[in-house]
């Protein structure tokens, strides 16, 4: 790594890598997050009925998924806004795992929801108006769980950093990175989706990093093309929002793919994932040779 991201990333000297190849794998059930497997979670915005869950859980986990999202406590951009079925939501989500298999990651939004989420969640988020909310960090980190940490809508790639560093302070080193798209002049797309952040943060991070499609462009039609994107800058994983029937959803409709839309996605990854498993084996045997060379 170059010796000036390291100083100009000197405050936070325990998320930076400290050698080329090292990489934080957060385990998860039976699952690696930032290990070799690219990891698709998905699901809807908010958890709404049991049938809109399990049948979301059934769909994502026959098209690839790993995990399945969905919001019990919801931050929302309107106070008067469908706000999650918190406890109730945790309750159903508990069941769509045991019945479909799939890890499950959901919102925590204050400290004092961070014991009940930790209770069903297999991992943590900590939402994009929350990556600052420090006591939030510190309760997140200290309930043991993995921490799915979203970048904030103005937050610099420093600013992330930072907010990970504190979880890690904070005695919890499995912490995943999450690019959603940040606030720019920019207006066509909810949120400017911010490809090299991805691209930075795994040259000079050991953190898993994921990429949120989603919430980056606010619009279906260009989640397929973000994640395609998010897959060719180098990122572990996604995080997408989809729903049986986008269009009725209680939040965030527009930006829900339906099944055949994630369908789509997954197969549209496919070829870059490809690249990707061709690039690193084309590297693992270039360093295999010299060594076998000197055997
Ligand atoms: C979400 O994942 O539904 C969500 C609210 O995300 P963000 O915090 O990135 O807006
Ligand atoms: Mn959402």
């Amino acid at each position: 790594m170059r010796e000036t991201w390291h100083d100009r990333f000197a405050e936070t000297p325990d998320v930076l890598k400290s050698a080329w190849r090292q990489q934080t794998v957060v385990q998860v059930l039976d699952l690696e997050i930032g290990g070799d497997d690219f990891i698709a979670m998905a699901g809807p915005c908010s958890v709404e009925t049991e049938f809109q869950l399990m049948a979301t859980a059934n769909h994502v986990r026959r098209g690839g998924a790993r995990i399945l999202r969905g919001g019990v406590f919801k931050p929302r951009s309107s106070p008067y806004s469908f706000q999650g079925l918190g406890l109730d939501g945790l309750k159903m989500l508990a069941r769509a795992r045991n019945e479909s298999g799939l890890a499950i990651v959901t919102e925590a939004m204050s400290e004092d929801d961070v014991p009940v989420v930790a209770e069903y969640a297999d991992i943590l988020q900590i939402g994009t108006r929350n990556m600052e909310n420090y006591s939030l960090l510190e309760a997140a980190a200290r309930s043991g769980r993995p921490v799915l940490l979203k970048r904030g809508m103005a937050a610099t790639i420093a600013d992330l950093l930072r907010s990970a560093q504190c979880i890690l302070d904070n005695g919890n080193p499995n912490v995943i990175l999450c690019e959603r798209g940040i606030r720019t002049f920019e207006t066509a797309m909810r949120n400017t989706f911010d490809a090299a952040a991805i691209a930075l943060l795994k040259q000079i991070s050991h953190l898993p990093v994921i990429a949120d499609p989603s919430h980056a462009a606010g619009h279906r039609d260009l989640v397929p093309a973000l994640a395609r994107i998010a897959v060719a800058a180098g990122a572990d994983g996604l995080l997408v929002e989809v729903h049986p029937n986008p269009d009725k959803a209680w939040s965030d409709g527009e930006q829900s793919l339906n099944f055949a839309g994630f369908d789509e996605l997954m197969d549209g990854i496919e070829p870059y994932l490809a690249l990707r498993r061709h690039g690193s084996s084309l590297r693992e045997a270039a360093i295999v040779r010299p060594m076998e060379a000197v055997g």
